[in-house]
């Protein structure tokens, strides 16, 4: 029995329908370029997030979840409104919400995503909520317009100001490959990603430095972004293209506005370029552009952390081919596309530099390109 199943009984008691379960994702390129109208190319973990769902014949929700176990919650489909309820179980009480059903369910959710590492907890658990409801309540949604719904549940009904990725990647990702997915065009393409075929590993630190997106920090930079955009006349950032860049900068008075611009355009062409040396078995500049993708994070966006710059550091420093944060930033997980054979010693290297400089302990794991969100049970 599921881990979802599972609890599902003990607090619900009987059987669930059924069980779904929705990946976290790494981003390995395309940060903050999702709401800029830009590209990102993340991949799905094979951590998921599963939900056991219970069609019921009234109209109640009911909820809870192996990370929460304190709190189950009861609401009338009636009363499901952006602002209530306030916390995690708005992930899951803005599905229905966002899927305008209001047939009641009881839901249970475990999940081996960690939470609020930059590693996608919220997408995995709208998206297998998503998907059961969808599944369950056979309302034929494909999983194109799922993301897009389920979207709204995060921006709307959680107020979290996130771009379209991760749900996306939830929802699209294939084994074996990152996704390639173009805002603007909306449209989306599977590119072979298979490190461990090329000799290397995916290495994520999670730093624990722990990051809200409710916290200003990431709206403030999305505000930064509207702000350039509409300082230079255009609808988003996406419109300038790289070969404009130096022109576009000129026109801004603000050297913050200058930078974050200079964040987006030069990342949405990184994106491009690690998508080509993939395509080429160009391992080499795939990591160069990873590490020159966190250098600019780090000083054009300004949304790196110590942690972070440090872990970065020491995994280029243990050999990997390339390294940056990952995530929304201001903590949360890095990644280091290492050499299979150098990645236990670079573990050792990263965990002896935390101790030393007093961080909290790093959780720090391998991660393979794995499916999207499915059945399971
Ligand atoms: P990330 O998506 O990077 O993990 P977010 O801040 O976007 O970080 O989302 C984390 C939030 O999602 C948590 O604070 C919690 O409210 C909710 N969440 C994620 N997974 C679970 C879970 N298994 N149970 C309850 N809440 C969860
Ligand atoms: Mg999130």
């Amino acid at each position: 029995m599921t881990g979802a199943a599972q609890l599902f009984r003990t607090i619900f008691g009987g059987r669930p329908d059924g069980v779904w379960a929705a990946p976290g994702r790494v981003n390995l390129i395309g940060e903050h370029t999702d709401y800029n109208d830009g590209l990102v190319l993340p991949f799905a973990l094979a951590e998921r997030t599963e939900a056991a769902i219970r069609r019921r014949d009234d109209r109640l929700v009911r909820i809870c979840s192996s990370q929460n176990p304190q709190q189950i919650f009861g609401i009338p489909t009636r009363e499901l409104a952006p602002g209530w309820p306030a916390g995690w179980a708005a992930y899951v009480a803005g599905v229905p919400w966002a899927l305008e059903t209001d047939v009641g369910f009881d839901v249970a959710i475990d999940s081996k995503v960690p939470v609020g590492a930059g590693l996608s907890s919220s997408a995995a658990l709208i998206c297998a909520v998503g998907l059961g409801l969808n599944d369950l309540l056979e309302l034929g949604l494909s999983r194109r317009e799922l993301a897009q719904r389920t979207r709204r549940t995060e921006n709307d009904y959680v107020g979290a100001p996130t771009g379209g990725m991760d749900q996306i990647a939830s929802l699209l990702c294939t084994e074996g490959h990152a996704v390639l997915y173009d805002v603007r065009a909306n449209s989306i393409e599977q590119v072979p990603f298979d490190p461990p075929a090329a000799g290397l590993e995916v290495l994520v630190v999670d730093t624990r430095v722990r990051h809200g997106h409710a916290d200003g920090e990431y709206a403030a930079r999305r505000e930064d972004c509207e702000r350039a955009a509409t300082a230079l006349g255009v609808r988003s950032l996406r419109e300038i293209g790289f070969a404009d860049l130096d022109s576009a900068l000129g026109r801004l008075g603000s050297k913050r506005l200058v930078k974050r611009t200079r964040h987006v355009v030069t990342e949405n062409q990184r994106v491009i370029d690690v998508a080509a040396a993939l395509a080429a078995d160009d391992w080499s500049s795939v990591g160069e552009l990873l590490t020159a993708a966190h250098a600019s994070i780090r000083y054009d966006f300004e949304a790196s952390c110590t942690e972070l710059d440090i872990a970065v550091e020491m995994l280029l420093d243990s050999g990997a081919a390339g390294a940056r944060m990952t995530g929304g930033g201001f903590g949360g997980a890095a990644i280091g596309l290492v050499p299979s054979a150098l990645a236990y010693e670079a573990e050792h290297t990263v965990r002896a530099v935390f101790a030393d400089n007093g961080f909290t302990p790093p959780n720090i794991f391998t991660v393979v390109p794995s499916a999207g969100a499915t059945r399971i049970a």
